[in-house]
């Protein structure tokens, strides 16, 4: 085989990221996947997004991922989570069709120029000189790279748990990954077990969906990418169930024998996505835990059941199912069941996601700690873009905290390390009112078109949107509006009248003011702005939640700021950390292990305090 820039092993939604992404910006890529039927199968929840997620998604779609694009082709429903809350928790989530979904992954990367493609399993890192330059796979094939970038997701010695019964599997169905954990290690990498479960699939056509609760996608859906996807039409509804008290006692009749409980599951699993024995033990005090019953797709009967994951026995699973309402007669395509695989602790890698050890060796998705979709999908496209510049011998790419809830999760991982699944939440982010899901596209595209991703013609939008943001954000300033145009609709939405001319600015500020009502009655705005093109209304309501949000935004920019002062000052690679007496030793051991490369990433260590980054600084001479 010829020798490639880049080999990228799995096809999960990491792998096909980071495929598409060096692909796109010049690497030859072969893409090894021990199936090719499943590229960025949706082992679980068949969604895309939610809190924190959603606004990933659409980092991604800036940057010039494909996980949005493939999302918008394959939604079933769309919703815009948390929309009673500010703009920084707005959450985009969508149902997908989970066939599709994958169908449409193919199609795109199949249409990449500079993919290759091979269905095997890797075996062995082939490393020479210290650096990783191939692999070998169980045919026995070498193949020959300046980079490689692991993805294996759940695989590695994946093991899969239904009540007393143990198969090997990297999902059900399919087969583990044997052999390269144990090379990894060889190699020096350090390696854990982590864990992560789903509920069982239902047959559609036994559910009674009368004695459910519907719940339907918003009326006005919207979509993840900023190019020119359509929004989804004719929506599926998903549904609420309720378990109930004989519910959770049929499930504590299995509990003697749920894997979780009797100990064979060592790893940690997801905390914020437990299962139901395990919310049922955990909250024992409530008597009924919601369900959301999920279509799997367009044209399948088969139903997922969000919130019911489980390792319990089949039997007790499926006892416990029919005694949901609605669910009484009802048929399983598949039982739920618990998995547990090698992870590689993130410490051990750079903020490039290569690994410390092995140049050369990247890293991403869930076999790096964390677990969810997007997440993965943002590490594959940064270990894709990484592995690029690496051979291409330029600069690393980060994102910083400030710029990206994509920063927020590699410097996270990096830095403080995980030992349970980590997921993104808005809580993680500390300027969470600059990183928002609507201004994904000003954040990032024009660092992704420099960088070669994003269009001429994307970024020419973008620019033509920012252009757009200043003309109503200048109008807003300087438009003066009399109260007679305004206190009819203030006394309706129950704001307080004015008593003279007041500038739009402020009104806009108002909690109960929205721009599309506002809009309605000082008709003078409708001559300046037309909002012929989509592209107008996302700038105007870009500009409105500038105006509202002003002092906040600001407030974060200057913290920001501040952060990135300290990120700009060096630590010296050969800095002996054990030496300054003055650390903690707790300090001196987690910066010795990390060797952070600024005094702002050695800030965000976990361990190291505020008064050992004053240490520092007197160290590197720049406090007094
Ligand atoms: C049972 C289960 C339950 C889950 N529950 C949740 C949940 O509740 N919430 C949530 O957010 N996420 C959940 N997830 C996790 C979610 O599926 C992952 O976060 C996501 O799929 C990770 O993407 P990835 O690309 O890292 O790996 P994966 O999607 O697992 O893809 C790994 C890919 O690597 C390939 N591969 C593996 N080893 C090799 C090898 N040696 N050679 C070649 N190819 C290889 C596989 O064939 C596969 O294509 C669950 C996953 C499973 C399996």
């Amino acid at each position: 085989m010829q020798k490639y820039d880049v080999i990228v092993v799995g096809g999960g939604h990491a792998g096909c990221e980071a495929a598409a992404a060096a692909a796109n910006l010049g690497s030859s890529v072969l893409l090894i996947s021990m199936d090719m039927t499943r590229f960025a199968q949706m082992s679980c929840n068949p969604s895309m997004g939610g809190v924190a997620k959603g606004q990933i998604v659409r980092e991604i779609d800036a940057m010039g991922g494909y996980s949005g694009i493939v999302a918008d082709h394959s939604t079933i429903q769309f919703r815009m989570l948390n929309l009673s809350k500010g703009p920084a928790m707005h959450s985009p989530r969508t149902q997908n069709d989970r066939m599709k979904f994958s169908q449409v992954w193919r199609e795109m990367l199949e249409q990449t120029e500079n993919i290759d493609f091979w269905t095997e399993t890797v075996t062995e890192i082939i490393v020479d000189k210290g650096k990783a330059v191939g692999v070998k796979t169980q045919l026995g094939l070498e193949i020959f790279a300046e980079a490689v970038i692991i993805t294996a997701g759940t695989f590695l010695n994946g093991k899969i748990h239904i009540g007393q019964k143990q198969l090997k599997g990297g999902r059900i169905g399919e087969r583990s990954s044997v052999g390269l954990t144990a090379n990894m290690e060889e190699l020096g990498l350090d390696t854990e077990r982590m864990k992560t479960g789903t509920p069982v699939r239902v047959d559609g056509r036994t559910i009674d969906y009368s004695k459910l609760i519907v719940q339907p996608g918003d009326d006005v859906p919207g979509k993840f990418s900023f190019k020119d996807t359509a929004p989804v039409k004719n929506q599926l509804s998903c549904y609420l169930a309720y378990t109930s008290e004989k519910v959770h006692d049929i499930l504590r009749t299995g509990f003697e024998d749920s894997p979780l409980f009797v100990g064979r599951i060592k790893g940690i699993g997801p905390r914020y996505c437990p299962s139901i024995e395990d919310k049922i033990d955990r909250f024992s005090d409530k008597d009924q835990h919601q369900l959301f019953v999920e279509p799997e797709g367009r044209n399948t009967i088969e139903v997922y059941v969000n919130g019911f994951s489980s390792s319990l026995p089949l039997e007790i699973q499926l006892k416990a199912l029919r005694n949901i309402e609605g669910f009484e007669n009802a048929k399983i395509f598949q039982s739920g069941y618990a998995i547990e695989y090698d992870y590689f602790p993130p410490k051990q890698l750079d903020y490039s996601l290569e690994t410390k050890k092995i140049p050369g060796l990247f890293l991403a998705g869930q076999i790096i700690g964390t677990t969810g979709y997007e997440e993965a999908a943002a590490l594959g496209l940064m270990a894709g873009i990484n592995a690029h510049h690496k051979i291409k011998g330029k600069q690393q790419v980060v994102l910083k905290r400030s710029q990206a809830y994509i920063g927020v999760l590699i410097d996270d991982l990096i830095n403080k390390g995980t030992d349970e699944p980590y997921r993104m939440f808005t809580s993680r982010a500390e300027y969470r009112i600059l990183l928002r899901q609507d201004n994904a596209d000003l954040r990032l595209t024009e660092l992704s078109h420099k960088l070669g991703l994003a269009s001429q013609d994307r970024y020419d939008r973008v620019l033509e949107k920012k252009e757009r943001i200043e003309r109503a954000l200048k109008y807003f300033k300087n438009k003066s509006i009399h109260p007679d145009q305004v206190n009819d609709y203030f006394k309706q939405v129950g704001e307080s009248p004015i008593k003279q001319k007041v500038k739009m600015e402020s009104l806009i500020k108002r909690p109960k003011v929205d721009i599309d009502s506002l809009r309605e009655v000082v008709k003078s705005f409708n001559d300046y702005w037309s909002l012929e093109e989509d592209n107008d209304n996302d700038a105007l309501h870009e500009a409105v939640i500038i105006s509202k949000y002003y002092d906040y935004i600001e407030k974060e920019r200057d913290l920001a700021q501040k952060m990135q002062n300290m990120d700009s000052i060096p630590i010296p690679g050969s800095m002996d950390f054990m030496s300054i007496n003055a650390l903690s030793y707790e300090a001196r051991e987690k910066l010795k292990n990390i060797k952070p490369k600024t005094v702002g990433q050695a800030s965000r260590i976990s361990g190291v305090s505020p008064a050992d980054i004053s240490v520092l600084l007197i160290h590197l001479g720049r406090k007094k």
